[in-house]
């Protein structure tokens, strides 16, 4: 057992989660474009993960690795359609098993109704699907309830009233944000805010030169895929394609930035109350986003690809009685581990057949031990399935990400699941070099320089296939060495 974990008393736990929130966004992680002090005051309280990974950059997915602790292809839950079946165990059907009071507010997404209403928790009220940014209707186990107001107010408010409930039973609450989710639609209050111009990133202007089919198949450019819903006013007439491209960006980081506003603000109300409560030494808070997100990098917004923006989600948390405040994680870890390192801070044992690892021991402790472990994995597994879906239209892929290289194996398949293509293409492979390509611009998977690195991964993308129980798509070749 950990040093952090042992007989003490046993913490709460407060998980806000958003969706589609990027590091990029996000004061701690060196955001140039916004300030977050809630989020923040976290990370300096505890933990900031720097290299912490999705195994399925997509809200369904990436929610029920969140709570099984497995990857996709043991969920099930693979797709935007596929919903998880409410027989699964997970951390909270664990904790409440071991005395917990459990709560769920806010964005589900993983299906309703009979079979699918969220499972192992004393009180739950989720928004239908996507939900709506105002005055939004929650279904509860009572029936659907709708709230006057600001979505994200009512989820922070909603989760702190349940808060102050409880008794002395160490309890559980999952605030998990719709915002700041498209179509980014920010609370009135903030809607002058970032009236500056915010800065362009990098790549905006990505050709997509150096690399594969796939980035230049994909329909995700602000300067053509944006919908008036989501930009909710018109472009001046006098722009050129530049001009407009640039406008638009602004548009809709103006209102992403917004929504963020508000969870940050909502976050920071959670510490404060935490600490005049007097619980905040005994709570472990985490702050999450489900993936991370474009924020203009390579032209695009949304997500999907297991390039470094939306593969990445921010992940920081605090436990002040245990953990030593103002760390950075830089080595590998998942949304497939956030799981489990709770059950461990809990002292409670994960249900049978978790794939997630405990982050407990790669952590310092209050009382100045260091931590017992530098890793708890040398390569992670990404698999995405949505495979050239009617609205984005990136390929079905998977790969693996290690402290320096990508290797990512493009096959094109929608293998017959919900909200995928019929049509197949011709499989592609990319191979970056993170240390000398950190924006991933250039594949080197063709250059004889990479025969080395690419003939190691290869292997490992396979070997970590079969560990983790997923198959390769039949099209993958089998490593040499495995048909000899
Ligand atoms: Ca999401």
């Amino acid at each position: 057992m950990s040093g952090v974990s042992g007989t003490a008393k046993r913490p709460n736990f407060v998980f806000v989660l958003t969706d589609d929130h990027a590091a990029n966004a996000i004061g701690c992680y060196g955001s140039v474009i916004n300030e977050t002090p809630g989020i923040d005051g976290i990370a300096e309280a505890g933990v900031r993960f720097d290299t912490a990974l999705v195994e399925n950059a997509l809200c369904t997915p990436s929610r029920a690795a969140i709570l099984t602790g497995t990857y996709s292809h043991r969920s099930a839950v693979t797709t935007l359609a596929t919903h998880l079946t409410n027989d699964h165990e997970t951390f909270i059907t664990a904790l409440k098993a071991a005395g917990y009071r459990t709560a769920m507010f806010g964005k589900w997404h993983l299906g309703h109704g009979e079979g699918y209403d969220p499972a192992g928790f004393d009180h739950w009220e989720v928004l239908p699907d996507q939900g709506e940014y105002h005055d939004p209707e929650f279904y509860t186990p009572e029936g659907p309830v709708r709230f006057e107001g600001y979505v994200t107010d009512i989820i922070t408010e909603r989760s702190l009233a349940w808060m102050a409930e409880q008794g002395d039973e160490p309890y559980c609450v999952l605030v998990w944000h719709k915002a700041p989710h498209r179509p980014w639609q920010p609370h009135p209050k903030y809607a002058d805010a970032y009236p500056d111009p915010i800065p362009l990133p990098a790549t905006f202007f990505d050709d997509y030169d150096g690399r594969g089919t796939p980035a230049h198949h994909a329909t995700m450019r602000i300067a053509d895929y944006l919908t008036d819903v989501d930009l909710k006013e018109d472009p001046p007439d006098e722009l050129d394609y530049r001009q407009r491209a640039i406008w638009k960006y602004q548009r809709y980081m103006q209102d992403y930035l917004r929504c963020v506003a508000s969870v940050d603000e909502g976050v920071a109300k959670i510490t404060r109350t935490l600490r005049e409560r007097g619980q905040w030494d005994d709570t472990v808070t985490l702050y999450a986003s489900d993936q991370g997100f474009y924020l203009g990098e390579h032209g695009w917004f949304d997500k999907r690809f297991m390039y470094e923006e939306s593969l990445r989600m921010p992940l920081v948390l605090s436990y002040p009685a245990r953990v030593a405040a103002g760390q950075q994680i830089t080595s590998l870890v998942s949304n497939v581990d956030i799981g489990q390192t709770i059950l461990s801070f809990a002292g409670v044992d994960a249900p049978s057949g978790v794939q997630g690892r405990d982050l407990v021991p790669l952590l310092a402790t209050a009382s100045g031990a260091q931590p017992e472990a530098e890793a708890v994995r040398d390569a992670h597994y990404y698999r995405f399935y949505e495979h050239d879906d009617h609205m984005h239209h990136v390929w079905a892929h998977y790969g693996i990400r290690t402290e320096r290289y990508k290797l990512i194996y493009y096959y094109a398949d929608g293998m017959g699941l919900p909200n995928t293509s019929d049509m197949t293409y011709p499989p592609e492979w990319e191979l970056f070099d993170l240390k000398l390509d950190p924006f991933e611009l250039q594949s080197v998977h063709q250059d004889p320089a990479y025969d080395g690195v690419r003939r190691d991964l290869t292997l490992k993308l396979w070997d970590l296939q079969q560990e983790l129980g997923d198959v390769p798509h039949p099209r993958q070749p089998a490593p040499e060495r495995l048909l000899q």
